[in-house]
């Protein structure tokens, strides 16, 4: 190993505390330097190369060190890196928000900007709870949210999450919600099957809907698959009854789309795939690009207009970040939706789309896969003790962090939420690559489950 590695490994393990790391394993662990990346392909200081199988944390888009994002950032760079919305416009912040909303579904024609998952999720919030104290019904004040649900880490998004593991010891800093089930299947809490369902979960949401309309702001999903959770696919038509049963109760509709927007889905927005139009729309992560921080809520113009009013009348959102539409992030968002038109980056990802599916069939008959799921492009391979059963492994077993770290010796570089091995590289990435990804998934699932 390069001493230079080595000195940079120690300085890591001395000053830098990783997020959702236990720090007292990472000392003892030996991890990658990320130095350089091109396309789907990473290089660390040792000069070895990975398949970035998780995009990075499911951002990337258009691979790493894409010539037309590199430029557009440098081309902004040469002018200026940074000013304010707060009392001034900027260009490349105008122009994205044009376009966000010329390209999202229905009327979501404001944009809203800020630099994470969380904060674009925490904005949602704000403004489903200030429009409605705006709009003469105080009362409704409350939340409702799914089990499972991941929407970030701030203390608003967590307070809507719904995964024990991240958010258990936080509850006493949280506000209550109403829980609606998880609208996956695998693992269905209702106990029933795809044959044996009629949308059941949708119906236990109408039911708290219904009991408590006249309290309830927003409903707030992950329209079509629960990621963090475990890529938890949702049954077909889920989003669809959740849109209407808002409607029907006068309810807004929160699509956190942080994950699966951008064309991961293999649409732009995930939400298209239904035919929904939310009431408000979080984005972030492949917004960029996956380049730099920056995340959007759209809101509806009947939202906007209820923030509307006289100075003294506050109905100001009296929220923002710094960094709120940095002109950097946003002329690569630019770049990165130019991209998307120039090269049909939609209609290209359909055979790879495909070939995952293939792939994915073949995986279900190793010993061990419980589940294997999928939307677009996006993947979660559930590894459990007993198939039929469905016992998961106890997790001091780590089984998923085995076949990851086995992936890597084969050049994939993966994360696993538990014991699912996850799959969500840069759209760009091509059959070869999804192959590799695989194959190395398979040998490492046999290496480690079959001795
Ligand atoms: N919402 C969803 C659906 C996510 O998957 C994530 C992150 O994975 C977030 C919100 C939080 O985004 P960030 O990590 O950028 O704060």
């Amino acid at each position: 190993m390069k001493k230079r590695t080595q000195l940079l490994r120690e300085k890591d393990k001395n000053f830098l505390w990783h997020p959702f790391t236990q720090m007292k394993e990472w000392q003892d662990s030996q991890p990658l330097v990320i130095e350089s990346g091109k396309g789907a392909v990473l290089r660390d200081t040792e000069g070895r190369e990975y398949v970035d199988g998780v995009g990075s944390l499911w951002c990337n888009v258009h691979g790493h060190r894409r010539d037309e994002i590199d430029r557009a950032i440098r081309r902004q760079l040469g002018k200026v890196a940074h000013t304010t919305l707060l009392g001034a416009a900027n260009i490349p912040s105008t122009l994205l928000a044009e376009k966000l909303a010329s390209l999202a579904p229905g009327n979501l024609t404001r944009v809203f900007y800020s630099d994470s998952g969380s904060t674009a999720v925490e904005i949602a919030l704000k403004i489903a709870y200030q429009y409605w104290q705006q709009k003469g019904r105080p009362r409704k004040k409350r939340f409702v949210a799914l089990e499972n649900a991941y929407h970030g880490d701030t203390l608003g998004a967590v307070s809507v999450g719904g995964i024990d593991l991240f958010h258990k010891i936080y509850h006493p800093l949280l506000f209550k919600c109403f829980r609606a089930p998880s609208p996956s299947c695998y693992r269905c809490s209702l106990g029933k099957t795809r044959k044996t369902c009629n949308l059941d979960c949708a119906e236990e949401l109408g039911i708290v809907l219904s009991e408590h309309a006249e309290e309830i702001a927003a409903v707030i999903v992950e329209p079509l698959v629960q990621g963090a959770a475990g890529i938890l696919t949702a049954a077909p038509q889920y989003l669809r009854r959740v849109r209407q049963l808002c409607t029907q109760h006068d309810i807004l509709l929160i699509a956190d789309e942080v994950a699966a927007g951008i064309g991961r889905s293999g649409r732009l927005f995930a939400c298209e795939h239904e035919r929904v139009v939310p009431d408000l729309l979080c984005i972030g992560k492949g917004l960029s690009g996956g380049y730099l921080p920056l995340a959007a809520t759209l809101a509806t113009n009947n939202i906007f207009r209820a923030f509307l009013g006289e100075h003294t009348e506050y109905k100001t959102f009296f929220h923002g970040h710094t960094f709120t539409g940095n002109p950097l992030a946003c002329a690569a968002a630019l770049a990165c939706l130019d991209i998307f038109e120039k090269e049909e980056t939609l209609r290209n990802l359909t055979p790879k789309i495909k070939h995952i599916a293939f792939r994915l069939q073949r995986m279900r008959k190793l010993p061990h896969v419980g589940d294997v799921r999928q939307c677009g492009m996006i993947a979660g391979i559930e590894l459990v003790k007993n198939k039929r059963t469905k016992e998961p492994f106890p997790s001091e077993d780590k089984i998923g962090v085995k076949v990851t770290q086995g992936a890597r010796e084969e050049g994939v570089l993966l994360r696993p939420l538990g014991d699912v091995i996850v799959i969500c590289p840069p759209l760009s990435i091509t059959i070869d690559q999804i192959d590799q990804i695989v194959d190395a998934i398979e040998k490492h699932i046999l290496a480690v489950l079959q001795q």
